[in-house]
């Protein structure tokens, strides 16, 4: 089983790293809080970011984010990846080629999110308790894990695609939006957007009247308000790219 690195680990590995500002990654060793089984993770920035009218953003770039939410194999419970234990982290600088021998962990799996089968099992097996919030971040990455699909790609000049309902996909939906909160900024445009999803122009309008007048959206929120009222007022249910940007370090 993996270990956090001795000094002497790391004194070897210091000679490869090379430091390079805000570009610099590291490497963390995590163990599950419940059954001990670690995991790894590379920190990485994607180039490019995109944003979604589901709230998604860089969906394309899988090794880019760090998951919300991971999926245990040993002991097959989904939870929030800030509540792993966190063993050891080191900075491995610009310069990720360290030679094979010297690479920390490197029999250690990479933390990774639930794929959209494993959060089916998830839904029917996991007993959530009073933890409604995890409950709904687990159908809210289905439903936008089934989005995938239907995802416009910007590098490709797409910016908005027709989605397809199947009945999962509503179930998701009808399931999500009476419990995501109004009060959070983020939280209400995903609701508007599964209200628009589903059809429900006039709610998903109204409730984005509250969002405008009732609290403060940042640039990127106001832009992503926007859309989904000219899409709503379009009586469009459409997948549309909100933003691209691309990241300057
Ligand atoms: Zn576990």
């Amino acid at each position: 089983m993996s270990e956090p690195l001795t000094e002497k680990q790391k004194e070897r590995l210091r000679k490869y790293i090379f430091m390079g500002g805000f570009m610099d990654k590291s490497l963390s060793l995590y163990a599950c809080r419940y059954c001990d089984y670690r995991v790894k993770a590379l920190s990485d920035m994607p180039l490019q970011d995109v944003l979604w009218s589901d709230g998604v953003t860089h969906e394309e770039y899988p090794y880019s984010i760090f998951p919300e939410l991971w999926y245990c194999p040993k002991c097959q419970r989904v939870y929030r990846t800030s509540k792993l234990t966190e063993l050891d982290t080191i900075v491995v600088g610009t310069n990720i080629n360290i030679p094979e021998e010297l690479m920390p962990w490197k029999d250690t799996p990479r933390l990774l999110e639930p794929q959209l089968q494993e959060y089916r099992k998830i839904l029917r097996n996991q007993d959530f308790g009073y933890d409604v919030d995890l409950e709904m971040m687990v159908r809210r990455r289905m439903w936008q894990k089934l989005n995938n699909k239907y995802r416009p790609n910007p590098d490709k000049g797409e910016f908005r695609h027709a989605v397809t309902l199947t009945n999962e996909h509503r179930e998701l939906l009808n399931d999500l939006h009476p419990w995501l909160y109004e009060g959070n900024v983020t939280k209400a445009l995903i609701k508007a957007e599964a209200l628009r999803q589903l059809g429900r122009f006039e709610l998903s309008l109204q409730l984005l009247d509250i969002i405008q007048n009732e609290h403060e959206p940042d640039r990127i929120e106001a832009d992503w308000l926007k859309v989904l009222k000219a899409y709503n007022n379009a009586r469009s249910t459409d997948l549309v790219v909100v933003g691209c940007w691309d990241i300057d370090y």
